[in-house]
């Protein structure tokens, strides 16, 4: 059997998987790429946040995705019937990135991914890993190309960034329930040939149908904008007696009054995706040898777009801390990789679970708007969740809670 030696090896070549390479490759480590998929594949998570950007720029990666003309993400809209409450990320409170990118993932993975292999990374595509086995630190893995082909590679050091494939998980049975209530969505693209003229057209919204049911719209620069609905899996089931995620996404379209005339008519890209009760968590991160980052650890919720500022921000310091330990140095993964990965998390986590209490939806819809209250929720919506200055991060448990229950308040007051 063919045998390989890497320093690090990389499962996975989505957006966490990505920007590990391309740090390590930046710093002259032994690495190697394992994916499964032939790239381009479609994949969901089309809106970015800014601070997705910071992580981009340092894999090296940035020039090359600025390239390609994604369609700039300035802020977000959310709309809840004739109510509109628009972020726009430059009046955010504190430091960082003023923008991001929308974009249809198989582009963008792929663009990604040509750019690893045109700076040298190797990325083994439409290869699967089945197995991993540690003794120590090191590890062997075993990898089934699609040919069939079986061969093996020894890694001082593995990053899990098999998002759903949850490799390291499964295998070592680190999988754990979420936190939060299940949800599901229903997605799809259209060619979107009645797109208006001028913002209304690529600015990416989300129309609140329920408190806990949204559609989100997501414009892209190529013509084409994706399409989506999520609610609790039991509302989102409901939307097609028969299971046909076609028929679903009609009937959820229908319930937008603000895009119903834009989408009704349209046929889709591809069958719609239906993605049940998406939130996961695992019981660690990391082990000897290991570290799992992105969806292999935790997602959240669509909402706020965070899953891919996760996948990178793990990928990136999961990268880093794997370097520091193999050249010898000290590193303490429970408090530089867990506890910091967690923190944001957490904070994200609260905001998650205020959207669906119909707290945080107080706040964004309360007239006349407050710019403090605004700015500082709005770093919080650009990814920014460690800065603690802000204190819609450092008191995020209770802030939420308080200031909805006083605008209630208020309200029966008046
Ligand atoms: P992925 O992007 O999933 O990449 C993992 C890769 O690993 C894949 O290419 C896969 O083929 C490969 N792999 C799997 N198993 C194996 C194996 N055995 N061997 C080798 N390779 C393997 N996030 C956002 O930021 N914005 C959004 O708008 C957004 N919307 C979402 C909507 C829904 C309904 C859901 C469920 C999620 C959404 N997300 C969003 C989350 C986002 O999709 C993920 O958080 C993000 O893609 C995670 O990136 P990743 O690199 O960890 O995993």
């Amino acid at each position: 059997m063919n045998t390989e030696n890497v320093d690090i090896l990389i499962i996975g070549a989505g957006p966490s998987g990505s920007v590990a390479a391309g740090y390590l490759q930046k710093q002259g480590s032994k690495i190697k790429v394992v994916e499964k998929q032939k790239f381009p594949r479609i994949v969901v998570g089309e809106s970015l946040i800014p601070r997705v950007m910071d992580h981009f720029d340092e894999a090296g990666l940035f020039e090359a995705l600025d390239s390609y003309g994604f369609e700039k993400k300035p802020g977000a809209r959310f709309i809840r019937g004739k109510e509109i409450c628009i972020f726009d990320f430059s009046n955010k409170f504190g430091e960082g990135w003023d923008w991001t990118w929308q974009i249809p993932r198989a582009d963008f993975d792929k663009a990604m991914t040509d750019e690893l292999q045109r700076k040298g990374v190797d990325i083994a595509f439409e290869t699967e890993v089945t197995n991993v086995e540690f003794n120590g630190t090191n590890s062997v893995t075993t990898i089934k190309d699609k040919n069939g082909t079986v061969s093996q590679i020894n890694a001082k050091f593995v990053i899990d960034c098999s998002g759903y494939g949850r490799v390291l998980p499964r295998i070592l049975k680190l999988e754990s329930p979420s936190k939060l209530d299940p949800h599901s969505a229903i997605f799809t693209h259209v060619k979107d040939v009645n797109r208006p003229d001028g913002v209304e057209g690529t600015q990416i919204s989300f129309d609140i149908i329920e408190t806990e049911v949204w559609l989100w719209v997501i414009p892209f620069s190529n013509g084409n904008t994706s399409v989506g609905i999520v609610g609790p899996t039991e509302y989102i089931d409901k939307l097609s007696v028969t299971g046909n995620t076609e028929e679903a996404i009609k009937n959820a379209i229908k319930l937008s009054d603000f895009y119903v005339k834009r989408f009704d008519k349209l046929s889709f890209e591809f069958d719609p995706i239906h993605l049940k009760n998406y939130s996961v968590a695992v019981s660690q991160f990391y082990g000897e040898g290991y570290a799992l980052t992105g969806n292999s650890t935790e997602f959240l919720d669509p909402v706020f777009s965070s899953g891919v500022c996760f996948a990178t921000e793990s990928g990136i310091l999961a990268a880093k801390l794997a370097l520091k330990q193999i050249n010898g140095e000290d590193v303490n993964w429970e408090k530089e990789y867990t506890e910091y990965m967690k923190y944001g998390i957490d904070v994200f986590t609260t905001y998650v679970k205020e959207w669906y209490t119909g707290n945080l939806q107080e706040l964004f819809y309360h007239q006349p708007e407050n710019p403090d209250v605004k700015r500082k929720i709005c770093a919080v919506l650009a990814g920014y969740v460690w800065n603690k200055e802000n204190t819609f991060v450092a008191k995020h448990h209770n802030i939420i809670k308080n200031m909805a229950y006083m605008i209630r308040e208020n309200k029966m007051d008046s």
